[in-house]
């Protein structure tokens, strides 16, 4: 199959090209070149981008207002149906790629193998099965909790044996649970690196959800592999997040949705509280963060209140918007960056690399939100759905 494009973007902060074939052969990219007049071409469009790459999700999360209160009426079957929705969703949506950091009853690894093996649709995927936080922390309801370095461990290895293929850790507070202090520290310097060794010594890439400064710069001690959140981060934090080259996954549509709906009323008041309390600093944080060479991985934490898994676009628009990155540094935080981070394939249109891509009517460097309306979607050389 051959495709043209207006605007090229491989994901690479290389300079974008103009008017490209796009050779596709066995779900991958065979060549890419100046598009020759009277050459066959399948599909055009006027901007090409890498599928976009979500490092951040829970799949039996649905963006519900009262996200928790909805997650705890929910029994294992209606989780499971809701995550294998949400992965079809993305996946139409142009989110190719996902790791899912923390779900129910093993639900995050049985949809990876259920994708996999083409029993049902949604992106590519890495899950960490249930997130590990200490007793009573942020997430315990739907979490393993783990207090000591050894339960630590144990966790990990439960996780394991459920077929994760990466760790979630909870290193502080958050705002979706009740009496969680988003500032507080939670899992102590010793669990968190006994957990992050174990995973490390079985290959599996660790996250932790850290929001205060103490706990991100716990976590960065401890040798993670990436911080998600972050929001609190410090100069101290910065130069730890350089030193050790680790990942920092944003998710700046989760405070913002909830605060964009806040006036409706629906959400319970101290997630509100919370999300007010964090937003402004979120935002003039990870701004120097980023100015400072802080390496950006995109991820949306989609499923939390009004953070829907279609609507991932929008957290590439905020890094734009909120973070002044350009779109292209932003696309390339959403895709190739946040493919490193998760290590299945690059998220680069190359030759010889998985042919996700998406098919834009416009050049996002003048339209950040053509992310959000993609013409086609491209999974492995097929067309996704009704979009083809
Ligand atoms: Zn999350």
């Amino acid at each position: 199959m051959n495709l043209r494009a207006g605007v090229f973007y491989d994901g690479t902060l290389a300079e974008p090209r103009h008017n490209v074939d796009i050779e596709i052969a066995d779900g991958k990219i065979a060549t890419i070149r100046p598009a020759a007049e009277g050459a066959k071409c399948d599909r055009s469009a006027a901007c090409v981008t890498p599928g976009l790459v979500n490092a951040h999700v829970h799949l039996e999360m649905n963006g519900e207002p009262d996200t928790m209160g909805a997650l705890a009426m929910m029994n294992q079957n209606q989780r499971m149906l809701a995550a294998v929705a949400s992965a079809r969703r993305s996946l139409e949506a142009g989110v190719t790629t996902v790791r899912d950091v923390g779900s129910s009853f093993g639900i995050g690894p049985a949809i990876r193998d259920a994708i996999d093996s083409g029993k049902i649709e949604g992106p590519r995927m890495r899950a960490a099965g249930a997130i590990l936080c200490m007793t009573g922390g942020h997430g315990w309801f739907v979490g393993r909790q783990v207090d000591g370095p050894w339960d630590a461990r144990k966790g990990v290895r439960e996780q394991l044996a459920a077929g994760a293929d990466c760790i979630k850790l909870v290193a502080t507070g958050g705002v979706l649970t009740k009496g969680a202090v988003p500032g507080n520290a939670q899992l102590l310097p010793e669990e968190l690196t006994a957990a992050i060794d174990e995973a490390h010594r079985h290959g599996l890439r660790v996250a932790a959800h850290a929001i205060g400064t103490e706990g991100i710069k716990n976590a960065l001690r401890s040798g993670i592999d990436s911080i998600e959140h972050g929001h609190l981060l410090d100069d101290e934090a910065i130069a730890l997040f350089k030193e050790r080259n680790v990942y920092l996954v944003p998710t700046l549509t989760a405070p913002t949705c909830i605060l964009e709906h806040a006036h409706e009323g629906r959400q319970p008041a101290f997630v509100i509280k919370k999300a007010e309390a964090l937003a402004e600093r979120m935002r003039e944080n990870l701004r120097h963060a980023f100015q400072q060479g802080v390496k950006f991985a995109g991820g949306s934490d989609a499923g939390t209140p009004y953070n829907y898994h279609e609507n991932y676009a929008y957290e590439v628009e905020l890094m734009h918007t909120l973070l002044g990155m350009s779109p292209q540094q932003a696309l390339n935080a959403a895709t190739a960056v946040a493919s490193d981070l998760i290590a299945i394939q690059r998220g680069v249109l190359q030759g010889g690399e998985a042919a996700d891509l998406l098919l834009l009517d416009a050049d996002i460097t003048r339209d950040i939100k053509a992310l959000a309306r993609p013409l086609a979607v491209m999974k492995g050389g097929a067309f996704v759905g009704s979009a083809a």
